[in-house]
């Protein structure tokens, strides 16, 4: 038995999530921590709601709450979802706990222990109606270049103009409008990436297993232009980890927090210290799947995310650990994804165009998301959403190959033998046949998961559901029935068991149907199938079963075409 830790990367508070975000992360990563499970390994699946900063602030400002209290409610709202979608975290924590904060406190004051950080007297846009410092982006103006109106202290959206705050012409806060501002000096800790370059190139070129895309991409940041930066670590904000070396006050710092990137992979750790707390466990109950002096020697640990958080993953996070000097779990092995558009376009959040969690759920079960998301996984390149294909690949994968099958076998086998799996005959060339085919069609899959291969597996699983209905065509129970009713026994037997095994390997991506499936065989056994002639007689005969309720509905054209107007902008 492995030990395996996976991590998602963590879903920011604000707002509801599309389709998009959880392909991207959360949903690859279930599919795992479920194969994982029923191979019987230890698993560790943890995620958590991403907090902190000034997006979180002006949301809750806009909602007219305190944002503690927007945080608290938007945490369950995205915890409700997850579980609508049956992500099987072992714990959806939150990176605003006092777990975070402490471990958060705990690695800035290891860093400064060993010199890594830096303090850093800085000029910035202090608002005083606002009473507080405004980020770049949170600064509006006239671009100096082009004389775009509503250009950003960052960066002009007009003509891409790379600015800083002080060169806007008629500054004013983009969360007030006030133009009561003023340049004030602040002071604020860096961490000093640039000094620990060498070992995270070296951690990095010890990864000969990653992918090119992620290896790539941290390369790229490692030795492009200037190479890599130092990077502030905390700001002058209300809402977010009080800054602190360890447990003592950090001289000057006082009435600053911690930069939201730097408390929220850290949340992974603080996270799974939350999951020892909700389950009355001990320190070491958690240290044993992160400290590897404290037993985490043996565990593998997968994260998931979209590219776009590859170089924080791959850079920002190692530095941290690195640079504390103390035997924390890094990550054995990234999976990244691109991105999933939607109909011809992006998904937008601000624009509420494409599908969001809520919606989607409201409209179908979570079973029908999970196979077209995971069986169209943006791995090698970008995919796109689009609801003819979502509709040909319920109707066909679903309805046509998977629930077809169960309905046409359960309710043929009651009618002819009643509800109990029937004894006579024997399995002859085509079952024997069948079984071959299915012993290495399995091996595939089993592989195609092991290596996090979304597609090619969800391919393999279709292909494994396809040669059961070729099946029953060759062996055809309904006309052998008619001349040799204890050969049309056999392969009733045989094709229950079947259903049996298809909820096994089917339950990592459509978990409810799967559930569905064993339980109207009568059985509980979901031991992974190596041996599959034994796999393929576990339900004895006299074993009771019933008829399943229709697993999957087909999507109607009217029904696409209303769905396709209603999520094609504007979120109502
Ligand atoms: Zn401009």
């Amino acid at each position: 038995m492995a030990r395996i830790l996976i991590t998602s990367a963590i879903p920011y508070i604000n707002g509801i999530k599309h389709l998009g975000n959880l392909v991207g992360s959360q949903l690859p990563a279930d599919l795992f921590a479920r194969f994982n499970r029923a191979m019987g390994h230890e698993v560790m699946f943890i995620c958590a709601t991403d907090e902190h900063g000034t997006p979180a602030e002006l949301a809750a400002a806009k909602a007219g709450k305190p944002v503690e209290e927007y945080c608290a409610e938007m945490h369950e709202v995205q915890k409700k979802l997850a579980e609508g979608f049956r992500l099987s975290f072992d714990h959806f924590g939150r990176s605003s706990s006092q777990r975070n904060h402490r471990l958060t406190q705990h690695f800035a004051g290891k860093l400064a222990e060993n010199g890594l950080i830096a303090e850093v007297v800085e000029k910035q846009v202090f608002s005083i109606d606002d009473n507080r410092f405004l980020p770049d982006r949170y600064i509006t103006g006239t671009c100096p270049n082009c004389g775009y109106e509503a250009a950003r202290g960052d960066q002009c959206e007009n003509c891409t103009k790379q600015l800083d705050p002080t060169d806007l012409i008629n500054p004013r806060s983009s969360i007030s409008g006030s133009t009561n501002l003023e340049v004030r000096e602040t002071k604020h800790l860096y961490l000093k990436q640039r000094a620990l370059k060498d070992k995270l190139e070296a951690w990095i070129d010890s990864k000969t297993d990653w992918p090119i895309l992620t290896t790539s991409i941290a390369k790229k940041w490692l030795n492009d232009g200037d190479g890599l930066q130092d990077r502030g670590i905390t700001r002058d904000l209300y809402w977010g980890i009080p800054v602190k070396k360890g447990d003592e006050p950090w001289p000057g710092m006082e009435g600053k927090v911690f930069y939201v990137w730097f408390d929220a992979p850290i949340e992974y750790i603080a996270a799974t210290a939350e999951w020892a707390d909700a389950q009355g466990l001990d320190d070491a109950a958690w240290e044993r799947w992160w400290r590897t002096d404290k037993g985490a020697a043996d565990v593998t640990y997968y994260q998931f995310m979209g590219k776009d958080n590859v170089p924080f993953h791959t850079l920002s996070f190692p530095a941290t650990i690195l640079g504390s000097g103390e035997p924390w779990k890094l990550v054995d092995y990234l999976k990244s994804f691109n991105y999933l558009n939607y109909d011809g376009g992006q998904f937008s959040t601000s624009q509420g165009r494409g599908v969001f969690m809520d919606q989607a759920l409201s409209i179908l079960p979570a079973d029908y998301w999970r196979w077209w998301l995971l069986s169209h996984a943006p791995e090698s390149s970008d995919s796109e959403f689009t609801w003819e294909n979502f509709q040909t690949s319920v109707n066909k994968d679903l309805a046509d190959v998977l629930g077809n099958l169960v309905s046409r076998v359960t309710k043929f086998a009651v009618s002819k033998f009643g509800n109990e799996v029937p004894a006579g005959g024997s399995f002859g060339p085509l079952e024997t046949a069948l079984i071959a085919d299915l012993g290495a069609r399995i091996t595939d899959y089993t592989r195609f998961m092991e290596q996090m291969e979304v597609r090619k597996a969800a391919a393999e699983l279709r292909a494994i559901w396809v040669i059961g209905n070729e099946y029953l065509q060759s062996a055809a129970p309904w006309s052998v029935v008619k001349t040799d009713p204890e050969q049309a026994q056999a392969i009733v037997r045989l094709a229950l068991n079947l259903i049996r095994v298809y909820a096994i390997l089917s339950a990592p991506f459509i978990p409810d149907a799967a559930a569905t499936m064993m339980q109207a065989m009568g059985s509980d056994d979901w031991t992974w199938p190596t041996d599959i002639p034994a796999a393929m007689r576990t339900l004895p005969a006299g074993q009771g079963f019933t008829v399943p309720e229709n697993l999957f509905r087909k999507i109607t054209d009217e029904e696409r075409a209303d769905w396709q107007a209603r999520f094609s902008g504007i979120r109502s």
